[in-house]
């Protein structure tokens, strides 16, 4: 799998295993060249002129286009902006619209909370009799009827890792008359996305994760082809107007893809994401697929002969499980601690999961063996069960 592998072009810490690529990416080695170009360069010295003569305002679909063509968006369909929490809110309002007669949003109680929050609130102020109705992530299928507008899900279950089949669930959602919305916070960079396959509606997810954009990095949203040019952007700012900078008083909304947009676009994260993007222009994605499963099967083979003392709480099976591996052990979060201390970076999700994300473009098996042979050491010899390890940060 030699080919995949870009680790010499990552900004890496010495002495660390970076298991938490699916949390935060690395930064690429030549993102630190362009902030220092759009930030002298740019800012500096053309001020507000950047806007048109570095081509700022254009980003958001330019660089939309890069991440659409990594989950199989034509071109067009994808802009940038915001963060995933707003961008969830844009494509449920705009989803729950197109079915007016219908009052219920269906969600899986897998989802991100904040996917679940935001849905919450919208139900909230729409009143009428809206409802957000969640089941477990296995009785999705059972549970879309004839009265849910929109689903909702996150094609990858950010604790477990457990995967749902986008196709299927799409293709059930539109026999029964709902609107698809999938979250693809985990997915984009990580496994191979048919969003045109799918035929879903709505599609929208992060780039900080798989795509290194660094912290903040902006969120995407995807509408499919044939209703960019009716949907109902909900939040209707003035970058989504048809004509900005006509300053009219009534709001029109912009062609396509471009009434998603909300207000000033983030010039400085969008440089870092198109300069992370330029990675992944050769990337076959079945191959980065076919490497993320390797390494995968490989950690859980050795975890669970080394320390037993954690509990697979990830899909056995490959095909249902994204690009990340989690165990439950009741000391999950010392025992994060201890590892990180060692320079294994994973994260913890409450209450009992220790996550490990697999990202192959930086991670190799030999990362793996080393990764697990210090996750025995802590297991084994108890080095987790320290007082320095118990303290929770705010970020976990
Ligand atoms: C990471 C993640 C988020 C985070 O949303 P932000 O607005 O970017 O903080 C939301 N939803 C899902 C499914 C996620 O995995």
């Amino acid at each position: 799998m030699a080919e995949i592998s870009k680790k010499d072009q990552f900004i890496l810490p010495e002495g660390v295993v970076y298991l938490d690529g699916n949390s935060l990416g690395p930064m690429p080695k030549t993102v630190p060249q362009r902030m220092q170009s759009v930030v002298a360069d740019e800012w500096a010295q053309l001020l507000i002129g950047g806007w048109n003569k570095a081509g700022w305002m254009a980003m958001p679909e330019q660089v939309g286009d890069s991440v659409g063509r990594l989950i199989g968006a034509p071109k067009g369909s994808v802009v940038m902006g915001d963060t995933l929490s707003i961008k969830v809110y844009q494509a449920l309002a705009a989803g729950v619209k197109l079915r007016p007669e219908r009052r219920v949003i269906l969600s899986d109680t897998g989802n991100f909370p904040s996917d679940l929050y935001i849905a919450e609130g919208l139900v909230g102020l729409l009143g009428q009799g809206y409802e957000l109705r969640t089941v477990a992530p296995e009785d999705v299928a059972d549970a879309i009827g004839e009265e849910i507008a929109v689903v909702m899900l996150t094609e990858v279950d950010y604790r477990t890792g457990r995967k749902h089949d986008m196709k299927t669930i799409t293709e059930m959602a539109h026999a029964a008359g709902a609107v698809m919305v999938w979250d693809l916070a985990h997915s984009a960079g990580a496994l191979p996305v048919d969003l045109a396959g799918s035929n879903c509606e709505f599609a929208v997810g992060c780039t900080y994760k798989y795509l290194n954009s660094g912290p903040g990095g902006p969120a995407f949203i995807y509408v499919r082809p044939d209703l960019a040019d009716t949907v109902e952007p909900a939040l209707a700012g003035w970058l989504g107007h048809a004509r900005p900078f006509d300053f009219d008083l009534n709001y029109t909304p912009g062609a396509g893809i471009e009434r998603m947009r909300v207000g000033t676009p983030p010039v400085l994260q969008l440089a870092a994401l198109e300069e992370s993007m330029k990675l992944w222009e050769d990337v076959d994605m079945d191959a980065l697929r076919a490497a993320s499963i390797a390494l995968q099967e490989q950690f859980i083979e050795e975890v669970e002969a080394a320390a037993p003392q954690l509990t697979l709480a990830s899909p056995r099976d490959a095909q249902v499980r994204g690009s990340q591996v989690s165990f439950r052990f009741e000391h999950g979060y010392a025992a994060m601690q201890a590892l990180i201390a060692r320079g294994v970076v994973g994260d913890f999700r409450a209450p009992d999961i220790m996550r490990f994300g697999f990202t192959p473009l930086y991670i190799d098996a030999s990362d793996v063996s080393k990764a697990v042979g210090i996750i025995a050491d802590v297991m084994n010899n108890d080095l987790w069960d320290d007082a320095q390890y118990k303290v929770r940060s705010r970020v976990t």
